[in-house]
């Protein structure tokens, strides 16, 4: 094995990076001049820009994730573009789109979603790829993550269907189909316990709700209802333990749990409500 290779995997084993081969496979990768796949036990070194690689595994070396180091992270059926002031699409959140496909089987509906806390866009242009006729509302209070969405809207050319805003939901006042979101709900200790790439890398913005995580749903549960109608649906995104704290807060607030899904670690991942 090439020798960069061996010395490059002994730095990233030293930092304890889970998956010390793949990271190197793909910052290989991005740092080709071909931008093909890597082997690594075949690699020709003439087609790596080193000075590039030599400047992503120093990233990757300080904790940085591979999504943000590249700038993009594969989503449901896309890429997206990322970056510090959004969370990194995770493969739970597939799970919500998922979750709206087995509601709404027809696929022609002219649905009217709307997106709480849409970071980097994933779940709201993921929508609107599966519903060609749906149009989304898509909200965030940073500046910065919408900057993020428009970027991805304009990469998947989703203007037609999304309409980005920069507004807490509380101040929404029309209705809508399906409502959706993954808010922030880490504790501040798990927070802090948080590993190195999510801690040093992502907003805590996006991550934190406040003391006990569930801040949001308690605040989505005041105004929620009103936002939604009569046969809407909301789908959302819940931390480790959370469930039966959700459902209480939500039931109190007159919405019904019509399912939970649990994400390929066993954790209940995902709540969907309806309010009939
Ligand atoms: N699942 C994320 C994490 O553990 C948290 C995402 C969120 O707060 N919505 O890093």
């Amino acid at each position: 094995m090439n020798n960069l290779i061996k010395e490059s995997l002994a730095k990233l084993k030293q930092k304890n990076i889970r998956n010390p081969e793949l990271d190197l496979r793909i910052l290989l990768k991005h740092a080709s001049k071909k931008n093909n796949e890597i082997i690594l036990s075949n690699l020709n070194i003439d087609n790596i820009d080193i000075v590039k690689f030599n400047s992503f595994l120093k990233k990757r070396i300080n904790r940085q994730p591979i999504a943000k180091i590249i700038k993009s992270k594969p989503f449901w059926k896309n890429n997206f573009y990322v970056n510090n002031f959004v969370l990194d699409p995770r493969p739970e959140t597939e799970l919500i789109i998922e979750e709206v496909l087995n509601i709404y089987r027809n696929k022609n509906l002219k649905l009217k979603i709307l997106d709480i806390g849409t970071g980097s866009g994933c779940i709201a242009v993921s929508l609107a790829k599966e519903f060609k006729n749906a149009s989304i509302t898509a909200i965030d209070i940073s500046k910065k993550a919408l900057e993020v969405a428009e970027k991805n809207l304009k990469i998947h050319n989703c203007y037609n269907q999304i309409q980005l805003k920069m507004i807490d939901f509380k101040n929404i006042n029309s209705k809508f189909d399906l409502i959706v979101s993954n808010p922030p709900y880490l504790t501040n200790e798990q927070f802090n316990n948080a590993d190195p790439e999510v801690k040093n890398f992502e907003p805590k913005l996006a991550l934190v709700g406040g003391d006990d995580g569930l801040k949001f749903y308690r605040e989505y549960s005041n105004n929620l209802k009103n936002l939604m109608n009569k046969s809407a649906h909301f789908i959302c995104e819940i931390g480790i333990n959370q469930r039966q704290n959700c459902e209480e807060i939500f039931e109190n607030s007159g919405l019904y749990l019509n399912k939970i899904v649990n994400d390929l670690q066993g954790i209940q991942r995902i709540l969907s409500f309806s309010k009939i």
